[in-house]
């Protein structure tokens, strides 16, 4: 035990003194871009706190990369939240689910570093193509189409990726983690924007792609800080925005929480088509059957698995493409999103999927988190547009 540790030792230390090197290596790089915009430009952007001049655009190439802008005030936000977290003797983030959900959301933006975004392709193919009207781009009208347009498209897209399960597939991995913080947000799917373009097309009949770029990006972030239990509720503004009281009960397990508050920045989109629900009791966090692993792999992949082995189980032509398209919660003889009374209550105290190494073996980890945190941020400088 005393040589692993002292293996493990040796080994932390020379990735740290790589580390290290690293930033110093490009630290004047560093200094100068780990902030691209001023810390109150930086914040307010989480609140969709900007102006109509100041986020339009005359072409799609002329679109920053918010959520590349957004990546240092990600960690700012996580750190403040649990410093305050530790302060008031909350519950503190764990380092294995917030490693899991930072992972899952470089991966989910692995693919961007290479090309650009399928929605924004297929949004921009559509324009050029079927375009029916064309908005003017600088007009603060516009602005509030693209506002509300892709809002309502984020809800369009956020239900069916519940209510379908091929879309859910991909879905589930930002609702795996049994915690609710500010790295839950970051826990996304590679495989979303794969669905989620079918959403967003119909926009491109008039408007212009890039309000579009600009408003799914601010989406994005609004939804970024909504995931937090430090933040009880938000009086009056519960009625109309997506807040994070409205969000818990969207990533609760427990049966009243089920399909509900699909809202992006609006609730009043899940008022009006009926899946609203307030938040009435303790929230259990996660999935239905939690997940028992951190591997990145199986996170973004093991529903895909579920459902092949489900497609194969099934012996007529109509039950395997209902396990496609229908509910993740359908099986035979039952509606199409499953039996609401099948939903199992949850039980308490909540076991939480856990595991703990030696104290030596987290650093080791988490140096090595730390590595590919750097790596990541480095890359994505040469990326500019989404
Ligand atoms: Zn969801
Ligand atoms: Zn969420």
């Amino acid at each position: 035990m005393l040589i692993l540790s002292i293996l493990f030792l040796n080994r932390t230390l020379r990735l740290i003194i790589i580390l290290l090197k690293l930033t110093m290596a490009n630290t004047s790089k560093i200094d100068n871009n780990l902030f691209k915009v001023p810390l109150s430009t930086g914040f307010r952007r989480f609140f969709y706190f900007v102006k109509p001049e100041e986020s339009s655009f005359d072409s799609p190439e002329n679109v920053p990369s918010y959520i590349n802008e957004a990546l240092p005030f990600f960690f700012v936000l996580i750190i403040t939240e649990n410093i305050i977290n530790w302060y008031k003797d909350k519950k503190m983030m764990r380092l294995n689910d917030a490693m899991s959900s930072i992972s899952a959301g470089i991966i989910s933006q692995l693919p961007l570093l290479f090309g650009r975004s399928i929605e924004v392709v297929v949004f921009c193919y559509v324009h050029k193509h079927y375009k029916i009207a064309e908005l003017n781009w600088n007009s603060p009208i516009t602005w509030w189409i693209g506002f509300l347009g892709v809002d309502l498209g984020y809800y369009c897209l956020h239900r069916a990726g519940h209510e379908i399960n091929l879309f859910w597939a991909a879905h589930q991995v930002h609702h795996s983690s049994q915690d609710y913080n500010l790295s839950t947000a970051l826990r996304q799917s590679i495989f979303q924007r794969y669905c989620s373009w079918m959403f967003y097309a119909p926009l491109a009949l008039f408007l212009p792609p890039q309000v579009y770029m600009v408003h799914v990006q601010f989406n994005l972030l609004y939804q970024y800080w909504i995931h937090t239990e430090l933040i009880d509720t938000l009086g009056p503004l519960e009625w109309i925005m997506n807040t994070p009281s409205h969000h818990r009960v969207h990533h609760g397990r427990n049966p009243y929480c089920i399909d509900k508050n699909y809202a992006g920045t609006l609730i009043i989109w899940d008022r009006l088509f009926g899946t609203f629900q307030a938040e009435e009791r303790e929230v259990s966090y996660g999935l239905v059957h939690p997940l028992q692993t951190w591997n990145p792999f199986n996170v973004q992949l093991c529903h895909f698995k579920w459902i092949w082995l489900r497609f194969n189980q099934e012996k007529t032509i109509l039950d395997k493409l209902s396990t496609i398209f229908k509910g993740p919660g359908w099986h035979k003889g039952t509606p199409r999103l499953g039996k609401h009374e099948e939903l199992p209550e949850v039980e308490y105290p909540v076991k939480l999927y856990d595991n703990h190494l030696p104290y030596w073996y987290n650093i080791y980890v988490f140096a090595h988190f730390l590595i590919l945190i750097v790596a990541y941020t480095e890359l994505v400088q040469f990326k500019t547009v989404n």
